[in-house]
């Protein structure tokens, strides 16, 4: 019996900016090369070191107000004065083929994901502590004190939704953090529902 090819998992991972996601998500695709990483778009201006088509699609408003308008995108959501957004298409044509894809995106994304694909798994990352988020933020001197005060604030908003994800890890240290989310795709890929065809012929 050859077993039923089944679609890719649809991981979502969010957490305050400055909580070392980016980190936590390299060494996890260092660990798990067959995931795929979903190259968001955005309206905001890249930083120090990032590149296009890399960390995001950088686009003008224009084009993305377009995108929205064509219903381009799975999710897409407005953060501190910018659009974020992921593309349909792409992680539809994964999925499809089997591939997991890991979408890196706000609490507001998340909710609309959940909505569209109930069976995604959505993870959020936790600082330490807030304090520590601070002393994070203040240290990748990239951006000016009112952002980092912006960021801080809508941290404390993000953390209240927390209830809406289904696991919850805290960056204490990347390789913790990065193993604990390893750990978590593999309960995920054990669930019974996804092995329905070793239930045949019993
Ligand atoms: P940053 O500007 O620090 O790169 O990202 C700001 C926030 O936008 C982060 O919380 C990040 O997860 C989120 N984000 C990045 N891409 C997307 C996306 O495609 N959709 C949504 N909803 N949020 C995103």
């Amino acid at each position: 019996m050859t077993p039923k090819k089944r679609q890719g998992q649809l991981i979502v991972l969010s957490g305050p900016s400055g909580v070392g996601k980016s980190t936590v998500i390299a060494e996890l695709l260092s660990e798990r090369p067959d995931i795929y990483f979903s190259i968001s778009f955005t309206t905001r201006q890249p930083r120090v070191g990032e590149a296009d088509g890399v960390n995001y699609n950088f686009v003008s408003r224009e084009t993305f107000e377009g995108m929205i308008a064509r219903d381009e995108f799975l999710e897409y959501a407005k953060y501190v004065d910018n659009y974020y957004g992921t593309s349909l298409k792409v992680i539809r044509d994964k999925l499809d083929a089997g591939i997991d894809v890991l979408l890196d995106i706000e609490v507001q994304g998340a909710a609309k994901v959940r909505e569209k694909c109930p069976d995604a798994v959505l993870i959020f990352i936790m600082p330490p502590s807030f304090e520590e988020l601070s002393r994070r933020l203040h240290g990748r001197n990239t951006d000016e004190e009112e952002v980092i005060s912006g960021r801080l604030r809508t941290a404390r908003e993000e953390c209240k939704q927390i209830p809406n994800y289904d696991f919850l890890v805290v960056n204490d240290t990347v390789s913790a953090a990065a193993g604990q989310i390893i750990s978590i795709l593999v309960a995920e890929g054990c669930r019974t529902k996804y092995h329905a065809d070793m239930m045949e012929g019993v």
